[in-house]
């Protein structure tokens, strides 16, 4: 029997995205998943910018994009009346992909085992994790199929196997929580009304919440609470229909479902993502509301977070303690969407009559003002997810070790336009020199310990206000000073940018040797 180093259990968005990271980074994996082919029902609808932009170097959000239908937000009617419109505007200039798309699940699953093949990878389909054993140097597992039962020895094992996870069971791992009281109907239906395809749409009525997200070619994904909480049968499209259309205050045609039917939503999260080998990403680690449209999103970012740690542990150039750092950056991220869904989910539905007016006379108003509906979009684009308590962050100023690291358009010394994701080493980590404003000569300098203390874990690249004759690496040239701005690197900074974009050090330009043993203190050896 041959050991691999990871076998990921599910190849759900999850475990594809996880695949995907660890196949660019050259690590022997192996992805088994039930299904023989991708489920057709898109449960996740909404791609977050932060989503699409770690998607951005595989070449799936090119491929979701074409494929899917951009909107800027969301317009909130109650009781026939548009109330407030909750949008994304303030992001332009912020990230690549300041709307959200609107993609089915079904369709990001195939740009990703597209990517996955592209890479040179492949999801073995039709094969069920159904248990294992755990040991101190890996876990031994049994793998179920058409072809037989097979035995895989791996030094690690990822459960991305969603809400029922057997990986979670066989740890034996609470999963913490409860289910909301109501049921909620979905369709996935062609609608002919008179709404635009560039917002989505909500309606406050006494009897509940409508919600309409617009696929495209006039085909919309319809949400309610269901009106009568006894009735646990699944809707027919004219009960969907009438509530949706009395609930809109218009008549709605809908026609041709490719999915109707009823769910219950839970709120849980497991009590730890990592129990010596064996770690949880995704719906196996936590599961939510749908409202913000955040699981999916979340989990993705999960994998995200837990590739490159693996991959670095895995060759050797970290040691394992290195993967503490996944739980304890991500589980608070779990937590605290688990609380702000939670009461999202309480605002929308099930609220007593007194609370729905001030719901609808005073909150729809208080989240239109600027500074609230700045902080609204940052939450939904999951820019503000922050790793500031993680060992991983070090370092003053703004904005802070632990952020993710801003988007900025730059100039190459070519003058070609670039923006400074263009230089990230989505592999390997990137030392970001910024010459300062008033570039004196310790950019190069800086750079040269950079480069020293980075080795082949990483690239720099110089951000100068004009060219540097005397740097022979990769520079951005910064003319206006609005990236020095962004990243508070006026006076000259060393920013190190973590694999998964966010920033992990800053210090100023002689500060080489507390980068050094900032990677020490991270368990990363170069
Ligand atoms: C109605 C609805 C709407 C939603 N809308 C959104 C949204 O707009 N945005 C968003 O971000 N999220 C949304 N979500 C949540 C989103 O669907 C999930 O968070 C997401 O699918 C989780 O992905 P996953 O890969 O962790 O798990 P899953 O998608 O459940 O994938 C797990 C995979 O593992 C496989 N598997 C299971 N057991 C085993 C085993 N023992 N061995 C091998 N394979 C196994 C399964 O076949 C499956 O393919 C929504 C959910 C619902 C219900």
């Amino acid at each position: 029997m041959t050991e691999i180093d990871v076998l990921i259990a599910g190849g759900g968005p999850v475990g594809l995205m996880l695949a995907c990271e660890l196949q660019r980074r050259g690590v022997s994996y192996r992805i088994v998943t039930q299904l023989m082919a991708i489920d057709p029902h898109s449960r996740a609808i909404g791609m977050q910018p932060r989503t699409l932009e770690i998607l951005a170097p595989l070449g799936v959000t090119d491929r979701l994009a074409a494929a899917g239908n951009w909107v800027d937000g969301i317009t909130v009617s109650s009781e026939g009346r548009e109330r407030a419109d909750i949008d994304l505007q303030g992001l332009a200039g912020e990230t690549p992909y300041p709307r959200i798309l609107i993609v089915p699940e079904a369709e990001t699953e195939a740009a990703l085992e597209a990517a996955l093949v592209r890479l040179g990878g492949r999801v073995e389909r039709g094969r069920a994790l159904t248990g294992f054993d755990h040991a101190a140097d890996g876990v031994t597992a049994t793998v179920n199929g058409d072809s037989g039962e097979e035995t895989i020895r791996a030094r690690w094992l990822v459960g991305c196997d969603g809400a029922h996870s057997v990986v979670r069971h066989t740890l034996g791992l609470g999963f913490e929580g409860a289910q909301f009281p109501e049921r909620f109907w979905l369709a996935d239906v062609q609608m002919n009304w008179s709404r635009t395809l560039d917002r989505a749409h909500a309606f406050f009525h006494p009897d509940g919440i409508a919600v309409a997200f617009p696929f495209g070619n006039d085909r919309w994904r319809v949400m309610m609470d269901v009106p009568d909480q006894r009735d646990a049968a699944d809707p027919t499209l004219e009960r969907l229909r009438a509530a949706f259309s009395e609930r809109a205050g218009q008549a709605v045609a809908m026609a041709d479902p490719r999915w109707i039917g009823a769910f219950a939503v839970h709120h849980r999260m497991v009590e730890t993502f990592r129990r010596g080998r064996v770690f949880l990403a995704g719906d196996a680690a936590h599961i939510h509301s749908p409202v913000g449209g955040q699981g999916m999103n979340t989990g993705i970012q999960d994998a995200h977070n837990l590739a490159w740690k693996l991959a670095i542990v895995i060759h050797g150039r970290a040691t394992e303690a290195l993967l503490d750092t996944y739980d304890a950056e991500r589980r608070p991220v779990a937590r605290r969407l688990l609380r702000d869904v939670g009461r999202a989910t309480h605002v929308v539905t099930g609220l007593h009559p007194a609370l729905r007016l001030f719901r609808d006379q005073v909150l729809l108003r208080l989240v239109q003002l600027g500074p609230i509906r700045a902080l609204i979009s940052q939450r939904v684009a999951e820019f503000d997810v922050s790793y500031e308590e993680s060992l991983l962050s070090s370092g003053r100023g703004h904005p802070a070790p632990g952020r993710r690291a801003p988007f900025v358009f730059l100039t190459r010394p070519d003058g070609r336009s670039a923006t400074i994701f263009d230089v990230f080493d989505t592999v390997g980590f990137t030392a970001l020199v910024f010459a300062g404003l008033s570039a004196g000569d310790a950019a190069t300098a800086a750079a040269t310990v950079a480069r020293g203390a980075l080795g082949d874990l990483g690239s720099v690249v110089v951000v100068a206000p004009s060219v540097s004759a005397d740097w022979d690496g990769p520079l951005l040239l910064d003319r206006s000073g609005a990236a020095h701005q962004r990243y508070g690197a006026s006076n000259g900074a060393l920013v190190l940018v973590r694999p998964d974009g966010y920033l992990g050090f800053r210090g100023r330009l002689d500060d080489g040797p507390s980068l050094m043993r900032y990677l020490q203190r991270a368990h990363v050896a170069a």
